[in-house]
């Protein structure tokens, strides 16, 4: 390349840093990276998000995102198929199922997308920087092999990433993971930071197998713990203050940490102006499930913190008698509640005629089933005092924002460490990892709802506040997001 021609290509550079975002294939870090993706956009930089095919279809089906981010010539929808071939989103217990996908499918097709394709550097647009989800320890590598700036996006809880991703090979060495013996409740005295915290049962889902020679999962965690500290930052979606027990930790790790949560409401600070009320058609959705907003004037017909919400999220599922003793749990609660089922979430045979005809007759009395439910907003709905969830990071982060005081029944994944944190770290909830007895979700949901009340409410409302300080002008991760958009344009032009 003469010097002319190196010149223009860097001044091009220099003007035009091109983001590649490349998130993993299902509801939450599809929904987290388009927010990213807006924020982007904002500040001017080229942004190419690239989704794969199951995922993609979806999201355009039951969304504006099309005619939302048209408004910005800087971005650009790119998919790559991804060998899925289910029409709707699948439950998590595929989740292997996708990854394998991907790596067979898409992983090919995006190397050489970046190698010599359409976002080389001997493309028109070539991507100067990419920001694929932590998960994708591929793209790492192949960021590596091209020379091209890698900012990974870690889109599960930043307690579990520390704890049991980042640590899962200090885990294995310490002999913590497989566990040794059945006591789920010995405290795990490897992980720096959470050694009063963490017990077995709280560790990430994945940890409690038997053999992690012939895992998958571990397999894909061992590589992302590795390939995540090689990246040149890491994105993580929560606030100093939420996770100041692991974050110094994490930045020994990985120096370059953008703590820039809650990332749905510093989104929705920047895209909605302060002086308007946040009308229902306002509200950006990035759901792939149809919502029903009907909720919403049902719940306007209820006392202020008198309902509890209940959902276990895009893919959790729960068995017919899970269901069943959660159901008599809320319904004998006495609390009006408003019930995500989102179909495909119950596994087994199942239908009305199983369930028994005084459970039907007071849900009717009290309470709203719906399929899919503007999250959010039902959050944000002054009726709304306790949440049952699956404890998923998105759901826990939207509960934290608006001061929702939870009651947590993991599934899978980082679920297990964030209903932990829930209870024993920022003390706004009840963990019930591990049980569904009927009894102990009446006695969770009246502790929640009633009995303890107040004393959830007072640390729910101290870290609402917290959560809203740090997306202020000043706050700390209104800060790391500027700082983002700096290193992004200095990363691209340092790009050779
Ligand atoms: N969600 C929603 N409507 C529902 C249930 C969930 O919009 O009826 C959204 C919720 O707001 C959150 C996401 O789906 O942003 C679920 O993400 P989370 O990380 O909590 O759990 P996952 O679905 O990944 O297990």
């Amino acid at each position: 390349m003469d010097q002319n021609h190196e010149q223009i290509n860097s001044t091009k550079n220099a003007l035009e840093p091109h983001v590649l975002i490349f998130p993993l294939p299902f509801q939450g870090p599809v929904n987290c990276a388009l927010k990213l993706a807006e924020l982007l956009c904002l500040s001017g930089i080229q942004v190419t998000f690239l989704n794969t095919d199951h995922i993609h279809r979806p999201l355009l089906q039951h969304t504006q995102v099309l005619a939302r981010f048209n408004s910005y010539p800087n971005f650009k929808f790119e998919t790559v198929p991804d060998g899925v071939e289910h029409e709707k989103p699948v439950s998590g217990d595929r989740f292997m199922e996708v990854m394998e996908a991907v790596d067979r499918v898409s992983k090919p097709l995006f190397r050489e997308m970046m190698v010599s394709g359409k976002f080389s550097s001997r493309s028109e647009r070539p991507v100067t920087l990419m920001i694929p989800d932590g998960c994708f320890s591929f793209a790492v590598e192949i960021a590596k092999e091209t020379s091209i700036p890698v900012i990974c996006f870690d889109t599960v809880s930043p307690c579990c990433l520390w704890t049991c991703y980042l640590n899962l090979p200090t885990l294995i060495e310490a002999g913590d993971v497989p566990f040794k013996g059945d006591d789920l409740d010995q405290l795990i005295a490897s992980v720096p930071g959470t050694e009063n915290v963490m017990r077995r049962r709280d560790l990430a889902s994945f940890c409690r197998t038997d053999d992690i020679s012939n895992d998958p999962v571990i397999e894909l965690i061992v590589k992302e713990a590795r390939s995540v500290p090689q990246a040149d930052g890491l994105i993580i979606n929560t606030f100093e203050e939420l996770d100041s027990l692991v974050l110094p930790h994490m930045r020994k790790l990985c120096p370059n940490v953008y703590p820039i949560g809650p990332l749905h409401s510093l989104h929705k600070a920047r895209l909605m102006p302060k002086t308007t009320t946040p009308s229902p058609e306002a509200t950006f959705t990035n759901s792939v499930w149809k919502e029903d907003r009907t909720c919403l004037l049902w719940l306007d017909k209820h006392a202020p913190k008198s309902v509890l919400y209940v959902s276990i999220g895009s893919l959790a599922t729960m068995s017919v008698h899970q269901l069943l003793e959660i159901w008599y749990g809320v319904v004998n609660s006495g609390n009006p509640f408003l019930w995500v089922r989102r179909p495909g979430s119950i596994t087994g045979e199942y239908d009305e005629s199983m369930v028994p005809s005084e459970l039907l007759a007071r849900t009717k009395e009290i309470g709203c089933i719906v399929d899919w439910a503007p999250q959010e907003d039902v959050l944000g709905h002054p009726a709304v005092g306790g949440f049952l969830t699956h404890s998923g990071w998105n759901s826990t982060i939207e509960s934290i924002v608006e001061g929702v005081p939870m009651i947590c029944w993991p599934y899978f994944v980082d679920q297990q460490v964030n209903s932990r944190f829930v209870e024993e770290v920022w003390k706004i909830g009840v963990d019930m990892k591990d049980t569904c007895d009927r009894l102990i979700v009446e006695k969770a949901v009246r502790d929640v709802m009633d009995v303890k009340r107040d004393v959830f409410a007072k640390s729910a409302d101290t870290w609402k506040i917290l959560a809203e300080e740090s997306i202020s002008e000043t706050g700390s991760s209104s800060r790391s997001v500027a700082r983002l958009i700096d290193d992004i344009k200095a990363m691209s032009n340092a790009k050779k």
